[in-house]
């Protein structure tokens, strides 16, 4: 309804232009554009008012934000989240929805001072935690362990030394062949593959509203709409302002990713390398192509240039993830056709229905490393009783948990050094744009360019 009549429509102020392209190229553009919340509303968290004392204040409800307070929770221990606007409205509310529980990678854990041990064990015993974690607490998160297929144009040594590592260690994962991966996934494009039977899908944003709720129901203080402004040093404690509240704290867990616009230690903020990635939703696919269009429901990735990683959903949605160029991260119209492209490429059954885009979106991901695949999320010791659990990168559904619980229980046990990643003192990256230019500039437009001559 209008509610001035007398001011003509031309009056009415637009949104500028440009302020949406800042928004969508910031990876800043409200959650609703994501296609993940569900209309079911979840809870709106109140901002904190009034002066409030708590053993651990955590900073941030994201996937890492949001275990951390439900791990910390669930061990008894005095907990307050503050977000600055509500849960899983930054990168964990807009991610792809891949369950990845391996690494694909393994060289750089050579240089931890436990060569990567602790992780390791913490990531093989615990690959399972997003499903564990929707089971134990009532999580509805539209999360389902159907597996993962990474299907290449030929057989890759480096792939089946991928899948040997990972089957020493107890993983159900197998080299397939091309009939196998036709039947899995309705298209002839592939000659192999490695089918991981664990791992799968999961809805990010219901995930992480679902573990903070978890964490509310356990005793933990939630509070929204709260963005931190100052953290200070009070005698033996900190005091975390936000603006209508103050937390004061023993100690202090930054969970905050993108740390880019904090005023209190903004430092982290140069420990990373952030990098915007655009997501897409179609509406419900026709029956009559699901039939036929990965029937297995696995998650897919392509090998070995993963330009449109595929989900199919809960609502029969197809849903992927793909990096936009520079400038663009805009161009919803431009990504859509690029990746009806690719599906009528791969799937030639698609060409029959008229698929349509539902939501597009765009968040995004904050790397410790300019070597895509090689981001190793970190845990800073920033100062006395202040930590940070950031820099997830591309790996944060299974990492945010993983690492959130085991530093809550490093941090019950009075032990932050107990926590599987070692604790590190934050350090500014060298050349920060470095990994945006190679991957925005060189890596995509190079992969789209062989992608399209059949030759990735
Ligand atoms: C398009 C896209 C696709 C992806 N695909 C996948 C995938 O398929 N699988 C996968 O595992 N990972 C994927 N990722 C990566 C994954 O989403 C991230 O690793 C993960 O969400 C990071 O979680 P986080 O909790 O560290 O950060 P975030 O989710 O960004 O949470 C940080 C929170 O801190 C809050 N905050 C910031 N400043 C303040 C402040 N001053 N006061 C209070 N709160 C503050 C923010 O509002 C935000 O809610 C993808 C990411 C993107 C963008």
């Amino acid at each position: 309804m209008n509610r001035n009549p007398q001011k003509s429509v031309d009056q009415i102020r637009r949104p500028d232009p440009r302020d949406a392209a800042r928004a969508y190229e910031s990876g800043t553009v409200p959650i609703d554009c994501s296609g993940w919340p569900s209309p079911q509303q979840q809870p709106v968290y109140p901002a904190l008012e009034g002066s409030i004392e708590t053993d651990v204040v955590v900073i941030g409800a994201g996937l890492a934000g949001a275990s951390v307070s439900l791990h910390l929770a669930e061990l008894g221990v005095a907990t307050v989240t503050l977000e600055a606007k509500q849960p899983a409205t930054g990168a964990s509310g807009r991610n792809a929805g891949h369950v990845q529980p391996y690494l694909d990678v393994l060289e750089p854990l050579q240089a931890w001072p436990d060569q990567g041990k602790r992780l390791l064990h913490a990531l093989i015993e615990n690959r399972n935690i997003v499903y564990d974690l929707c089971r134990k607490h009532g999580i509805q998160g539209d999360a389902s362990p159907d597996g993962l297929l990474e299907a290449a144009f030929k057989p890759s040594a480096a792939l089946e030394k991928k899948a040997a590592t990972w089957r020493a260690y107890g993983y159900d994962v197998q080299g397939i062949d091309a009939n196998a991966v036709r039947a899995m996934l309705g298209t002839e494009r592939y000659r192999w593959g490695i089918h991981w039977k664990e791992g799968g899908r999961v809805n990010p944003y219901l995930f992480t509203n679902g573990m903070i709720a978890a964490a509310a129901r356990l005793g933990a203080r939630v509070h929204g709409d709260s963005p931190v402004l100052s953290c200070e040093r009070d005698g033996q404690r900190w005091r975390v302002k936000t603006p209508q509240g103050t937390v004061t704290a023993r100690r202090v867990v930054i969970c905050t990713s993108n740390h880019a616009g904090n005023r209190f230690f903004p430092h982290l903020a140069q420990t990373q390398y952030p990098l915007v990635a655009c997501g897409l939703a179609t509406r419900p696919l026709p029956d009559a192509l699901l039939k036929t269009l990965n029937p297995a429901r696995v998650v897919f990735t392509q090998y070995p240039a993963g330009l449109y990683p595929l989900v199919i959903d809960g609502r029969n949605r197809l849903i992927t993830a793909t990096i936009p160029g520079p400038g663009k991260a805009g161009d919803a119209a431009t990504y859509f056709k690029l990746l009806l492209r690719f599906l009528h490429r791969t799937f030639p059954q698609s060409r029959d229905f008229d698929l349509e885009l539902e939501s597009y979106w765009t968040g995004v991901t904050a790397s410790s490393s300019h070597v895509y695949h090689q981001d190793y999320a970190k845990y800073y010791r920033v100062d006395d009783n202040v930590f940070a659990l950031m820099n997830l990168g591309t790996w944060g559904n299974v990492m945010g948990p993983l690492l959130g619980q085991s530093l809550a229980r490093a941090l019950a046990a009075g032990r932050p050094e107990d926590c599987v990643l070692p604790l590190e003192a934050p350090r500014p990256v060298k050349s920060p744009g470095l990994f945006e230019f190679k991957v925005r500039r060189l890596m995509i437009p190079a992969a789209r360019l062989l992608d399209t001559l059949g030759m990735a």
